[in-house]
């Protein structure tokens, strides 16, 4: 499965990934208004970390055991045939497990607004289906994201 893989050398922190994230998830489908608007600042998927002088984008694994999936007592969070590990925020009644249950920080809390619930990285499955890559990979200028293989699972194939 192909995942974005990310390379901590190359990130400037630029926030590029983040921003795109939120408009890409958005109704307006347009940094702006997303931002002024529709209020989802803060509402991203990738969340840029900075440790001077490394910085990096980190956002869900989709891994191969989900903590979150195990955690989630609604059923909200599944498996789909491509990989992707899905979190419904419509079937989310917001009991935070899968903030709690996920290693690497990358199942969120909504606590703006009257909605009460998680969300988490779905890989862009929107522009996947039209062929284009996740968001926030087309948004780095320094090219820190990757949708691609990981080492391990490309290994794995040729074992
Ligand atoms: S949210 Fe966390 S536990 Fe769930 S698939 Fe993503 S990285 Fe893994
Ligand atoms: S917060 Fe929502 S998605 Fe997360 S474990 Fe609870 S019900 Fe499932």
């Amino acid at each position: 499965m192909k995942k974005v893989i990310i390379i901590e050398d190359y990130c400037i922190a630029c926030y590029n990934c983040e921003v795109a994230c939120v408009a890409t998830h958005s109704r307006s489908q347009d940094p702006v208004k997303s931002y002024k608007r529709e209020g989802l600042r803060g509402k991203t998927n990738a969340v840029v970390e900075v440790e001077s002088p490394l910085a990096f984008s980190s956002m869900c694994r989709h891994c191969k055991h989900p903590w979150c999936m195990d955690a989630c007592i609604s059923g909200a969070i599944q498996r789909l045939d491509n990989g992707i590990v899905y979190l419904d925020e419509e079937r989310c009644v917001g009991c935070w497990g899968c903030v709690v249950g996920c290693p690497y920080g990358a199942a969120h809390p909504n606590l703006a607004g009257k909605d009460k619930h998680a969300f988490k990285c779905d890989l862009c499955i929107k522009r996947l289906d039209a062929g284009l890559n996740p968001a926030c990979v087309e948004a780095c200028p320094n090219n820190a994201l990757l949708y691609d293989e990981t080492i391990e699972e490309r290994e794995e194939v040729h074992k």
